[in-house]
């Protein structure tokens, strides 16, 4: 289940799940917010989720605007595939991670 919220830095990131046209998911800055499309397959809706955090991720940590799309996706896909194939890297991040 998507989580409803994500803390990132000082913010609250709010996570909503609604139809959007022509995505799967959309990262607003201000206000912060993250909109995931519904009913995708779960590997699809965790890539998603995974490429609006790292839009989130590029914004709070102010990397440069340049290639910003191309570089969330191919880590966004990365990260999916590791998690995904990797249940003993999943186990140990959550153990290792505190609250
Ligand atoms: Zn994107």
């Amino acid at each position: 289940m998507l989580p409803r919220r994500v803390r990132l830095g000082y913010q609250t990131i709010p996570v909503e799940v609604m139809p959007i046209e022509g995505a799967n998911g959309v990262y607003h800055s201000s206000p912060p917010k993250i909109i995931i499309h519904p009913d995708q397959p779960t590997r699809e809706e965790m890539n998603s989720l995974i490429h609006e955090l790292l839009h989130a991720v590029w914004d709070h940590f102010n990397l440069p605007d340049e290639n910003e799309e191309h570089c969330v996706t191919s880590l966004a896909n990365g990260v999916t595939e590791l998690l995904c194939r990797n249940p003993k890297l999943r186990e140990y991040l959550c153990q290792s991670s505190g609250d």
